[in-house]
């Protein structure tokens, strides 16, 4: 008899926190370690969110709420996908759950059953193609490539389409691309599932993180069909520096958000109840965060582009959003994961195989991390890309 189940044997560990776990382990034994494997702002979440958390323990906020979130959460959370994304979701259509991770899985969860096939764009976020695993389902991946800014076409989505299809994953602005899809890439897309009645789950976790001229667009606010078959994914990890407060949530049509939550009535229950005074905070209170988080961002990867871009035998596309790079790696002759070995082991530069993002020939750098990490980092990687 099997005790560890089949569907769950299967599946592949997390390597992007096997990386940064290892890398963790290494600074706590002394070592000097350059981290740019990271995938969570370095500052500290905005001291009126921590006040409004610590005010909500201290006033006694310490018992369950409705298992989809305090209905004042959830009515900031309505208000701010209308302003900010042109969204018409009212509290009942949205689930806070246990940050944007859990918010995906229970919307797979309660969308896919065994044999459907769900298209995801590579390189594509880690933990999609488990969570479908994990669901029952059968992830069938497009391969996008640096020619169209690792962005999937309408083309390529058709060409992957077959009866079996049952949903579509967009993660714009995109981990590990940095990849930003425009209103009519989305537009292309979004009709060509609508058409087909293919659901989407649009990942809008770095929304706030986004440079330049470009903007970010919520596939569901393009059109009702579209809408009707979306279900849109944001949350607070990124955006306000809030990783480990776990809080992201889902916004869906009233059916689907209904399955969602259901699944979550039986699993977690609601997210951390004084945590989710702190959300509140977080969208009621001033952005003024946002702005200059972004700002620090945007100098800091056009450092390290600059940089990257005066190293040999590696090529990267300019990202757009997010705060990755995805560094073509293919000219070093290594897989990912020996080349990430090597510059651990032997530069002492912690960096993700871009294996785990479905790519062998790629590495991802992050620059969520201070400019002279970034800057010594890089340094060592530059001697490592000149030796070999
Ligand atoms: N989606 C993407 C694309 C991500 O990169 C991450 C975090 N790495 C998440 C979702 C999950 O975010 P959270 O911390 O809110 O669970």
């Amino acid at each position: 008899m099997d005790i560890i189940s089949p569907r769950i044997a299967s599946l592949t560990p997390s390597l992007t926190l096997q990386v940064t776990n290892r890398a963790k382990a290494m600074k706590a034994s002394g070592e000097e370690v350059y981290g740019l494997a990271g995938g969570e702002p370095e500052m500290d979440t905005p001291a009126h969110i921590k006040q409004a958390a610590i005010d909500a323990l201290n006033d006694g906020q310490t018992k369950y709420t409705p298992s989809a979130g305090l209905l004042s959460l959830r009515e900031a959370i309505s208000e701010k996908l209308s302003k900010d994304n042109k969204l018409s979701y009212d509290p009942t259509q949205i689930i806070v759950s246990v940050g944007a991770k859990h918010a995906c899985y229970n919307a797979l969860l309660a969308t896919i059953s065994e044999g459907d096939e769900v298209i995801i764009p590579s390189p594509y976020w880690v933990s999609y193609p488990e969570m479908v695993r994990m669901c029952g389902g059968t992830p069938v991946f497009v391969e996008t490539t640096a020619d169209t800014e690792w962005k999937m076409t309408v083309e390529q989505f058709e060409e992957a389409m077959t009866p079996r299809t049952k949903l579509v994953i967009i993660n714009t602005p995109s981990n590990p691309t940095g990849a930003v899809y425009s209103e009519e890439e989305l537009r292309a897309i979004g009709e060509l599932a609508a058409s087909e009645d293919i659901l989407i789950l649009a990942d809008e976790i770095y929304e706030h993180l986004i440079y330049g001229d470009n903007k970010h667009v919520s596939i569901a606010s393009l059109s009702q069909e579209i809408y009707d078959l979306t279900i849109t994914i944001n949350g607070f990890s990124k955006g306000y520096s809030m990783t480990g407060w776990r809080l992201g949530y889902a916004a869906a049509p009233k059916h689907i958000a209904k399955a969602i939550q259901t699944i979550q009535d039986h699993t977690t229950s609601n997210t951390c109840t004084f945590a989710q005074y702190g959300a509140i905070a977080a969208l009621k209170g001033s952005q003024a965060f946002i702005s200059d988080m972004r700002d620090e961002y945007d100098m800091r990867r056009q450092y390290v582009l600059e940089r990257l871009n005066s190293i040999p035998n590696v090529s990267v596309v300019e990202p757009k959003g997010a705060f990755y790079f995805l560094v073509d790696t293919s000219k070093l002759g290594l897989t990912s994961m020996n080349l990430c070995d090597k510059l651990l082991e032997r530069y002492k530069v912690a960096t993700i195989p871009g294996i785990a993002f479905g790519n062998d020939k790629s590495l991802r750098i992050s620059y969520c991390t201070t400019l002279d990490i970034l800057k010594e980092g890089l340094d060592r990687f530059e001697q490592f890309c000149r030796a070999h």
